[in-house]
């Protein structure tokens, strides 16, 4: 793959004195992003509404999607918006987070392209690097994934080892500079159009659990790699099984120190639960659909309806100033903390909380298609919430990862 060329015209760093004032910059942000999207209608026509929490779309629509995701992306990158809070030499402004914050909600203002398609890459890969990598890896890859020109995807869970990724059994073995990679890896999103993958596997032979571990970011265009996507029960195929047979990645391209991969992926997965946990307010988006499809029906004086409303917005709000809370309070090195499952728990039963109570107004018509606008679509939510309890992680071992890390409760 070839290296992506440094940009020329690169921001430097700005001292707190040059530094635009947040509601200049979010001016500015708003400009920008002006110039190149409307803004969002408030008032969405229900029947054009998607219920899915999930990036779940036939396949030519991903491919339109995908291909709109990646112009933004690198417009925005070209902009200065592309890594507000990242490192100058690598295209970043070296803003502090609230400037990245107030940048994210002023697009949500905007109808941008489905950013979902490059959040791994950007979001949760390149800030892992960050903590990770080597200066020369870092140099090589980052601009290129933070601009969308090559997009990553995540090779962590095995057929035996999801929950428990200790258990991974890739193998990686050296030959030289370069590591053979044999093994199978499954549910990766998005492999089926990203360049590059973050690759767990054992380096160590005949290691056990969380030592022996290495990460790698492969090449996923090889002969060595085949990728086939699963049907899901939702109709899409946004995941795949991925099968290794004598893949190859130089040594260089390894992610962090020999040995060092749980470390690695472990910081990969609280950007991941962050990322989830902060999902722009789906909640409070489909609660607001909600009230709508109770006043449709006649059933917005139902006290039972009005108690879910009532409770998913409470909670939901709450959550997000927890997230700000926990966000603000990271340690220097700017990784989210375990606190990160508790935001993703509380966003999956909030959804959980709404599909339901969508099933009671809609009673058969949740199933069934009666072609009556924005009402089986429902059934998307019902179906996709159950993805977003698993992926990141599922809701047992978030709630694990609360008690023992967060309240420091005993392991049994
Ligand atoms: C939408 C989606 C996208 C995904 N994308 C990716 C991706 O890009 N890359 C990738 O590598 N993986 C991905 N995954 C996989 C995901 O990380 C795993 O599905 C998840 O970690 C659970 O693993 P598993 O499916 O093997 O289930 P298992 O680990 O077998 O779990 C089965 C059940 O047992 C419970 N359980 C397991 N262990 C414990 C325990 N110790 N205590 C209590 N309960 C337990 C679980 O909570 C679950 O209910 C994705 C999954 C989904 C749904």
């Amino acid at each position: 793959m070839p290296t992506p060329a440094p940009s020329s015209s690169r921001p430097t760093a700005q001292t707190p004195a040059e530094r635009p004032g947040l509601s200049t910059f979010r001016a500015e942000a708003h400009a920008f992003v002006a110039t190149h999207h409307p803004l969002r209608d408030g008032a969405e026509s229900p029947s054009d509404a998607d219920f899915s929490v999930l990036p779940e779309k036939p396949a030519e629509l991903e491919r339109r999607e995908l291909a709109q995701a990646l112009a933004w992306r690198r417009t925005a990158y070209d902009a200065g918006f592309g890594w507000i809070d990242g490192p100058t030499r690598f295209g970043g402004r070296e803003l502090p987070a609230s400037y990245a914050a107030a940048y994210r909600d002023v697009e949500r203002l905007f109808d941008v392209p489905d950013e979902a398609y490059t959040r791994f890459s950007v979001a949760i890969l390149c800030p892992t690097m960050l903590s990770h990598a080597s200066d020369d890896l870092q140099r090589d890859m980052l601009p290129g994934l933070r601009r969308a020109d090559v997009v990553a995807c995540q090779l962590f869970s095995e057929p035996d080892a999801g929950s428990d990724m200790a258990s991974a059994r890739t193998r990686a073995r050296r030959e030289g500079d370069t590591w053979v990679v044999d093994g199978q890896k499954v549910w990766t999103s998005g492999a089926h159009y990203s360049q590059v993958g973050l690759l767990l596997a054992r380096t160590e032979a005949g290691s056990r659990r969380n030592a022996g571990l290495s990460a790698f970011l492969i090449d996923m265009d090889q002969p060595g790699i085949e990728v086939r996507p699963i049907r899901q029960l939702t109709g899409g195929a946004s995941f795949s099984e991925v099968f290794l047979d004598g893949a190859r990645v130089p040594d260089s391209r390894r992610v962090g120190d020999l040995g060092s991969g749980w470390q690695v992926i472990s910081t990969t997965m609280r950007y991941e639960r962050a990322i989830i946990g902060t999902d722009g307010g789906v909640d409070l988006l489909l609660a607001r659909r909600l009230v709508d499809l109770a006043r449709a029906r006649e059933c917005w004086d139902d006290p039972g309806i009005r108690d879910v409303v009532g409770e998913v917005v409470a909670r939901g709000r709450a959550t997000a100033l927890m997230t700000q809370r926990f966000l603000d309070d990271a340690d220097e090195s700017g990784v989210p903390g375990p606190e990160m499952s508790l935001s993703k728990l509380m966003l999956t039963d909030n959804l959980l909380r709404i599909s339901a109570a969508a099933q009671r107004i809609l009673g058969t018509g949740f199933a069934t298609d009666s072609g009556e606008a924005a009402t089986y679509a429902w059934h998307q939510l019902a179906l996709t919430v159950e993805g977003l309890r698993t992926g990141g992680g599922t809701d047992e071992i978030m709630r694990t990862i609360v008690a023992q890390r967060v309240l420091g409760l005993p392991r049994s």
